[in-house]
């Protein structure tokens, strides 16, 4: 991370009757339309409710899905106003569009207190590019900005990174926590310091691999990723997916682990299947010789079982992706049982990505552990070590 402090709410000073404009991470899961997990929505309201309590006026922007710089209907924010209204527990303006004088008109004449919503950034190809006179746009819509978007915060957008070079501005209240929360796991974590990783792409995670072997005592590798380890080692896996094209570099990860002393467990046993579907025929198999017509889709009982007793010894653990294909419920023991140990452990425990959340939530545990990071990339680059353009930004200078 880059030196100095990071700038915070107070840096900003008087706010009263002035216009903030409010990075926020308000890309929510949605289906047909409605919202079916508002964490991000709920993760930011303290900031909002500390500026509203400070005088200021908001300006709220974030981004949703992909629309790649033009207007894609399924991707307006009217669901996200809606919510926020009930959260809030006041009027939301959402406007149509996102910068232009209509815009600029609408956010001067709301009264004072009043909280305006902009159209999804990511309509606006200039978010993307970072582009000047886009950024110059949305700067003309405020008169300070605060960034509270940490799941973006590894992305050189407009909204990131340049409105926050146009404006004074400083991190929200999340932000600040989630930067808090992933420090202390970079810089004298207690130990034993466990990782435990899954999901479906091994090329994802990589870099957070490599990185997190300098870091951490033990690593444990599920989900479908655990294939790619397994396979490279020589074993079958089956029709379990694979990345072939990333088995050298697994098999670097795993020798550097072994290296330095870092424990890397792989699942011994799998919940395997012919398709991935509510009704498949379930068998539990070895990881390492799973039938030719199988696909392994969970972890196995023995392999939970010693990954619950790696995660109770532990003094800190980042978890991110599940175990298995935890949406399908036969394939969701593992996911749920790791979920447990991590929620049971004494340990500081980190919690990032968006289906080891959905995972918590769906097993009611997300009060249970330290911290929910809102920004799974965010949260893996920053565990990297890497400089997240839109912390650095906030930075003062030492
Ligand atoms: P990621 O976005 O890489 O964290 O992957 C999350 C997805 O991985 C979830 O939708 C899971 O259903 C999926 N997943 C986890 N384990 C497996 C597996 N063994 N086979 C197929 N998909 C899996």
């Amino acid at each position: 991370m880059s030196p100095g402090r990071l700038r915070t709410i107070p840096d900003l000073g008087d706010l009263a009757g002035r216009r903030v404009l409010v990075r926020c991470d308000f890309n929510v899961p949605l289906e047909d339309g409605r919202i079916t997990d508002d964490l991000r929505i709920t993760a930011t309201t303290p900031t909002l409710v500390e500026l509203l309590g400070r005088g200021a006026n908001l300006v709220l922007c974030s981004h949703l899905g992909r629309p790649k710089g033009q207007v894609v209907e399924r991707y307006r924010l009217d669901p996200v106003a809606h919510r926020l209204a009930g959260t809030l527990g006041r009027e939301v303006t959402k406007l149509d569009r996102v910068v232009g004088s209509e815009v600029e008109a609408a956010v001067r004449q709301v009264p004072p207190g009043s909280v305006v919503l902009l159209e999804n950034l990511r309509f606006e190809p200039g978010e993307e590019a970072n582009d000047p006179a886009f950024a110059d746009s949305l700067a003309r819509l405020a008169q300070a900005y605060v960034d509270d978007a940490f799941g973006a915060a590894h992305r050189a957008h407009a909204s990131v990174v340049g409105v926050a070079e146009r404006l004074p501005s400083a991190a929200g209240l999340l932000m600040q926590r989630e930067i808090e929360a992933l420090s202390s796991l970079v810089d004298g974590a207690r130990r034993p310091f466990v990782a435990i990783l899954g999901g479906a792409k091994v090329s994802d995670k990589l870099d957070a691999i490599k990185a997190l072997v300098d870091r951490v005592d033990a690593l444990l590798i599920g989900g479908a990723m655990a294939f790619t380890f397994l396979a490279a080692a020589g074993g079958a896996v089956g029709r379990s997916l694979v990345e072939p094209d990333r088995f050298d570099e697994v098999r670097e990860a795993a020798t550097r682990a072994q290296e330095k002393g870092v424990l890397v467990q792989l699942p011994e046993d799998v919940v395997a299947a012919r398709e991935p579907t509510l009704d498949a025929r379930r068998e539990t198999v070895r990881a390492d010789a799973i039938p030719a017509g199988l696909m392994g889709l969970d972890v196995g009982p023995r392999t939970v079982e010693e990954f619950a007793q790696v995660i109770a010894e532990a003094g800190t653990i980042f978890w991110n992706g599940p175990m298995g294909m935890f949406e399908l419920e036969p394939f969701s023991a593992g996911t749920r049982r790791v979920a447990y140990a991590v929620a049971g452990s004494n340990a500081f425990s980190v919690v990032g990505g968006g289906d080891s959340l959905a995972a918590l939530r769906k097993f009611d545990l997300l009060d249970q552990v330290d911290h929910v990071s809102t920004g799974g990339g965010a949260s893996l680059e920053f565990l990297e070590g890497r400089e997240l353009p839109g912390v650095a930004v906030l930075m003062e200078e030492a």
